[in-house]
């Protein structure tokens, strides 16, 4: 059976990072969720990023690989995400370690 993780906007194949992974590509693991994009390790422009699409945004679960990321950050579709959510999460995020 192929082995390849297909970029959700392009359609380009990639490994997988992992064996049998079917969600971190090695340069496609960024998946979108809550209307935003998430970057996991196998990316290599988005790893622990997460971006802000501009304009229309894929459903959630596409895989978006790096190359798509890299021309939607450059046109402005994409952007990193500033502002409160941003923010938020991270400081939830931190306080949440600290209490571990
Ligand atoms: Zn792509």
């Amino acid at each position: 059976m192929p082995e390849t993780i297909a970029c959700g906007l392009c359609g380009r194949e990639h490994k997988p990072v992992f064996l049998g992974s079917t969600d971190q590509g090695d340069g496609c693991a960024a998946e979108v969720a809550e209307g935003r994009l998430f970057g996991h390790y196998g990316s290599a422009v988005a790893d622990m990023t997460v971006l802000d699409f501009k304009g229309d945004v894929p459903a959630d679960g596409t895989l978006v690989c790096d190359t798509c990321i890299t021309e939607m950050l450059a046109d402005g579709r994409l952007a990193e995400a500033d502002g409160d959510r941003a923010t938020q999460s991270d400081e939830a995020l931190q306080s949440s370690l600290k209490e571990v």
